[in-house]
């Protein structure tokens, strides 16, 4: 059946495969329990672009990429690729699709499931239950901006510089999805910047007061230093909802907040473009954070949990389908509260299970809430 939902779905290398496959079996649950279809088109990324063609990513599948309403993406890398050209290797596909899908806006939620509390290195009652979100512009900033280089002086010494540069639209565009974000949560934006000692900070911190303003009277708004922020998120990382910032604080900060879950194999990301004025609809990649894991490939204990959390945010922020994600996560709660952990999670008494076998036990979950 022809669907107006596209999904481009990448599974690229290593364990890649084995967790988008796992999900691909709760996209056939949807359809069959729920009446949801999508068009689902598989294509190659990574190290399989490369064996099959030659590049890690053909101009086809970028194409297929722009089309589509959301892609889902697994890993990519391997060992076997690591003497490859610079621009042959697995992650230039990545890194392209980023790129060319002018993807600027960065989601890095943190949730703490309550049965996981017990695995952050912070206390059990400041994490569990704990749902925040990083938003991290990824295409401006310090990263970027010119000039930046290294200078010799002339006298034996040498000079490493860069440039942290936003514009007015930058600040904006990020705010705006900022804003969106929160209306989809729970009605709170915390804009983070170095407003004390940076030109740049002080630029966003004029923009998105003037943005909140005029766009998000109906949401709790707030301002505060990047510095004092890292601080906040591990005295009491539960005051925040939506955090947004620059590129180079919400590198950091991104990963602090990964740290507060305690787990590599449970953490999705989203990537998003700007609104296209005539559909409506913005480019996104979803993808776990974690890597191909070339240690564990082929050996069927990949936890999938990342990859169905990233799915869950396709069709939160995709598909206007927050229900039905919020059904997933619940049914990924109740499964971990059952005491079922991959060998990436395990603890003494729980029940070690293969990577199928955590999806089996998901879609039972699932069967009982429909
Ligand atoms: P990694 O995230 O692949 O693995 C780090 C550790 O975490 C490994 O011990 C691995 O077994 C474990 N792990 C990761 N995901 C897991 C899961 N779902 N279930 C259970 N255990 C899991 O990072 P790495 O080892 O530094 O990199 C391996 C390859 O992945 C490299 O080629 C790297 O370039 C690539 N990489 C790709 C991406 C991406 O595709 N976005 C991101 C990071 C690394």
């Amino acid at each position: 059946m022809q669907s107006n939902k596209k999904l481009l779905v990448l599974p690229g290398d290593g364990i890649g495969p084995e967790v988008v496959n796992e999900v691909l079996r709760v996209v056939d649950w949807l359809a069959k329990k729920r009446s949801v279809t999508f068009d689902v088109e598989e294509g190659l990324v990574g190290g399989a672009a490369y064996d099959a063609h030659g590049t890690p990513l053909t101009d086809e599948t970028l194409a297929d990429a722009v089309d589509a309403d959301a892609v889902l993406f697994g890993s990519v890398g391997g060992p076997q690729y690591d003497d490859l050209p610079f621009e042959e290797k697995p992650e230039r596909g990545l890194l392209r699709l980023r790129k060319e899908m002018d993807l600027f806006a960065n989601l890095r939620p943190a949730m703490v499931f309550e049965a996981m509390a017990g695995s952050s290195t912070l206390k059990r009652d400041l994490v569990a239950g704990l749902d925040i979100l990083i938003l991290r512009e990824l295409t401006g900033g310090i990263y970027f901006a010119q000039p930046r280089g290294i200078e010799d002086l002339g006298d034996g010494t040498k000079k490493g510089f860069d440039t942290n540069l936003y514009t007015t639209p930058e600040i904006e565009r990020i705010g705006r999805v900022a804003i969106d974000l929160a209306r989809k949560r729970r009605g709170k934006v915390t804009s983070v910047e170095k407003a004390n000692v940076m030109m740049s900070g002080v630029l966003w911190r004029e923009t998105m007061t003037t943005l909140f303003s005029a766009e998000a009277e109906d949401l709790e708004t707030e301002h505060m230093y990047a510095d004092n922020c890292g601080m906040q998120l591990v005295r009491y990382p539960k005051q925040f909802d939506v955090i947004v910032t620059d590129n180079l604080f919400g590198d950091m900060l991104s990963d602090c907040a990964a740290m507060l879950t305690g787990s590599l194999g449970m953490l999705p990301s989203a990537s998003l473009g700007a609104v296209d004025e005539v559909t409506g609809k913005r480019h996104a990649l979803y993808e776990p954070v974690h890597g191909s894991a070339p240690d564990i490939a082929g050996q069927k204990i990949a936890n999938p949990i990342a990859e169905l959390l990233s799915f869950s945010m396709a069709l939160r922020y995709s598909f206007e389908m927050s229900d039905d994600a919020d059904m997933i996560d619940g049914a990924i709660e109740r499964v971990l509260a059952s005491g079922i952990r991959t060998p990436d999670i395990m603890a003494d008494g729980m029940v070690r299970v293969s990577t199928n076998v955590m999806m089996d036990s998901i879609l039972r979950e699932l069967d009982n809430v429909v």
